[in-house]
């Protein structure tokens, strides 16, 4: 799981549409990039953001977004790694991620699927490694990511057809507007 960010950093020019979690994932990237100026003002870096939303709308996406504009590695795992029902497996996960970004310093770890961990239907005891990822005041913030708007779908037809070659009647404002509805993946 310790995929770092893959082929180049993105920015949040990557990203279309989004724009309240933009701004509120804002002052993480300012942390991220100079925690001292931060802690000389009394403030704590936000430990764990959930990004909630539907799939596909582009929480990965900011994540690496958020990391590239601060100029941080990403760490991905998938929260279904962790649940692992060999005792002791899950934990170790959890351990060597910890080292790891520990190791880099400053970095984003992104848990993906973090949902499936813990309280799993039929599991109603939640094991020690899911109590070590999701201990209460882990996540002091919660970013939601909604589905696009029409608006919005065309800043992001725009992002990724910015480097295509498109013929001259492709209208994109028109694409977006009927393609409302779908989310950017
Ligand atoms: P999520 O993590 O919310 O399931 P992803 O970040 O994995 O969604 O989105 C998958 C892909 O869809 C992205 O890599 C990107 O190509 C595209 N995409 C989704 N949302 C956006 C967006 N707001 N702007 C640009 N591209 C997007």
């Amino acid at each position: 799981f310790d995929k770092v960010a893959e082929d180049r950093q993105l920015t949040l020019a990557d990203v279309g549409g989004a724009r309240e979690a933009r701004a509120d994932l804002h002052d993480v990237i300012g942390f991220l990039k100079d925690p001292a100026r931060f802690k000389k003002m009394g403030a704590r870096c936000p430990a764990g953001v959930l990004l909630v939303g539907p799939p596909g709308t582009g929480k990965t996406l900011l994540a690496r977004a958020v990391a590239g504009e601060a100029g941080v590695p990403v760490l991905v795992a998938s929260g279904s790694e962790f649940g692992e029902m060999y005792v002791g497996v899950g934990a170790r996960r959890v351990r060597d991620l910890a080292s790891k970004a520990r190791a880099h310093g400053r970095c984003i770890i992104f848990i993906d699927e973090f949902d499936s961990i813990g309280g799993k239907r039929g599991r109603p005891n939640r094991t020690s490694e899911e109590d070590l990822v999701r201990r209460p005041g882990r996540f002091d913030r919660v970013v939601e990511v909604g589905m696009p708007t029409a608006a919005d779908r065309l800043e992001i037809l725009k992002v990724h057809a910015a480097k295509r070659p498109l013929d001259a009647d492709v209208n994109l404002q028109e694409l977006s507007t009927l393609t409302v509805g779908y989310s950017g993946a």
